[in-house]
């Protein structure tokens, strides 16, 4: 079912709300985008993501360009990051990118979150490290893209070294799960330590 701007927008703020309300993310970190037409939709720079409303995400081709008519409020610094993404993987809809404490204490370590719950070796499969470079940064944005190509655009799942974790998939209802299963994996893993 393709969805119409108010429906993704209402979608982009409930799992924005909802990630910062489960500590997924903290005070003005994580970004949340879906495609729309030729271009996506992204929340602002600079706002929480538990503050997000509809003035505060923004329409913006595949260069970048912002397409919305509000002039106070920037896209996201990491929107190059999406855009790569959704040049390189066709499937991918929606994108969530997330700070969660647990999963980012692998993510400094540069270490794959072991997948002890049958849950997550079902839902999660795996994932893969994309090296650290700048957050915001076009080389942040190639290493992701060049990651997501080495797997054959086959991960749902990316972790950010130094940074945090992205989520890709077709709804953000999925990329939620994914990055609230992965986040409590993380938990488990460091638990069991
Ligand atoms: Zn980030």
């Amino acid at each position: 079912m393709i969805k119409d701007y108010n429906e993704i927008v209402t979608d982009i703020i409930k799992y924005s709300v909802l990630g910062y309300n489960r500590f997924l993310t903290i005070a003005d970190s994580g970004n949340v985008s879906c495609r729309y037409g030729d271009g996506l939709i992204i929340t602002a720079g600079g706002v929480s993501l538990g503050e997000v409303t509809k003035d505060t995400v923004i329409n913006v081709d595949m260069n970048g360009n912002v397409l919305s008519k509000q002039t106070n409020i920037k896209p996201s610094k990491e929107t190059k990051m999406h855009i790569s993404i959704y040049k390189q993987c066709s499937k991918v809809k929606c994108i969530y990118h997330v700070h969660p404490v647990h999963a980012t204490v692998y993510a400094i370590q540069n270490k794959e979150i072991p997948l002890l719950t049958s849950t997550s070796k079902r839902k999660i499969c795996s994932t893969a490290i994309v090296p650290y470079a700048e957050p915001g940064s076009e080389l942040l944005a190639n290493y992701v893209c060049e990651t997501l190509k080495q797997t054959g655009n086959s991960i749902k799942i990316l972790i950010l070294e130094n940074h945090g974790i992205i989520c890709m998939a077709e709804t953000l209802t999925e990329c939620f799960q994914l990055a609230e299963l992965l986040e409590s994996t993380a938990k488990i893993a460091l638990m069991m330590k």
